[in-house]
């Protein structure tokens, strides 16, 4: 028998910041499981910045959310009935049919996780999971962490910022993060041990590096592009090495938004600026978990979750996300 189900569809692309009328919640109805598929109920969905770009009709990494279709993305559910060997009901999973109650999906598209004491599942849309392993993935990887590197990350206090900082701490490293308020700035050097923070809206990020690392960085993670990215720059040392991973600041932009004026000191420096997704960077997630998994379970680590509650209000959760609402990861409570 069909269930009873509801689905936020795309009513219209976003120009600028998305409005409640870009949003439609619908009742729909989820056929059955057919063969090898699992019925799942959606308990936490995440909204994530990436899906900003989805809403355009143009070209990317990943496909644009089609017009009057149910949005996608991670969500964690419980199957409650399955055709597919290996899934049980009551079975706790990760998939990427998120922004609505019921899904159906293929076994092959849908991962068990085992809960963790302590930690909630919503973590596998957070710390352990997707924004864990860009973080994992950025600092280690792309941006070849090295020791005695002072690593500057924008959006600091966001879900990839605050465990780039935290696993740059644990490795010994000078850490320096710009967020978007005082109390997040606060977060970040009482709560999560940056060495300094500050609110890029407190006046030029040039300054404020000038005065926070006077020696130079040498590793950054850059979560925001635009005016950080070329302060950046401009402190890099000799040799710095740069993980670019988002450039939030520019997501609702209507117009080209200017560049950093500053590339060519790229050549000078010998900068290495490399973008990079986190999907290419599977192979690093056991070593993620493995690193960063034991340091959450013992308190090392720190996540904070900001939480909105019923699938109604996920619009207002993603508008939020982009507006800086939220302090670590931000997430929607269905069930
Ligand atoms: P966050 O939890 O960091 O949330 C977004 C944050 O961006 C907000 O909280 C806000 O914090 C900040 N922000 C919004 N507007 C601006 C602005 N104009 N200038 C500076 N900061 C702004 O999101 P995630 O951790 O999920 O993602 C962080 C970045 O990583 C994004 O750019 C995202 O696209 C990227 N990403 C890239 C991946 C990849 O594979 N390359 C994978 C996952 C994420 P504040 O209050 O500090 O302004």
């Amino acid at each position: 028998m069909p269930t009873a189900s509801r689905e936020i569809q795309l009513a219209a692309r976003p120009q600028g910041e998305p409005k409640p009328t870009d949003f439609r919640l619908t009742d729909v109805e989820v056929a059955d499981p057919g063969d090898g598929e699992v019925l799942i109920r959606n308990t936490w969905m995440s909204v994530d910045p990436y899906m900003r770009g989805r809403m355009n009709d143009v070209k990317s990494y990943v496909p644009p959310f089609a017009l009057d279709a149910p949005l996608d993305g991670g969500a964690v559910g419980e199957v409650v009935s399955s055709n597919a060997e290996g899934f049980a009901p009551g079975d706790v999973v990760l998939h990427g049919l998120g922004w609505r109650e019921h899904a159906v999906l293929p076994a092959k598209a849908v991962a068990k996780i085992a809960p963790v004491e302590g930690i909630g599942d919503s973590a596998h849309l957070g710390v352990l999971g997707m924004p864990g392993l860009t973080a994992y993935a950025g600092l280690i990887d792309v941006a070849s962490l090295t020791e005695g590197d002072v690593v500057f990350v924008t959006g600091a206090a966001g879900a990839v910022g605050s465990l780039v900082g935290q696993i740059a701490k644990l490795r010994g490293h000078r850490v320096i993060g710009s967020a978007g308020t005082a109390e997040k700035v606060r977060h970040l050097t009482e709560d999560l041990g940056f060495d300094a923070a500050f609110d890029y809206h407190d006046g030029p990020t040039a300054d404020r590096l000038a005065e926070l690392a006077p020696d130079g960085i040498d590793v950054m993670f850059d979560n925001v592009g635009g005016e950080q990215l070329e302060a950046g720059i401009g402190a890099a040392n000799l040799n710095g090495r740069f993980a670019l991973c988002g450039a939030i600041s520019v997501y609702n932009a209507t117009e080209r938004p200017a560049g950093p004026s500053n590339l060519f000191l790229l050549v000078g420096k010998r900068l290495n600026l490399r973008g990079f997704i986190v999907r290419d960077h599977g192979d690093l997630r056991q070593a993620m978990l493995d690193e960063v998994g034991p340091a959450v379970a013992d308190g090392r680590i720190q996540f904070r979750e900001t939480v909105v509650d019923g699938l109604g209000r996920a619009p207002e959760a993603f508008v939020g996300l982009l507006r800086g609402e939220n302090t670590g990861k931000m997430v929607v409570k269905l069930g």
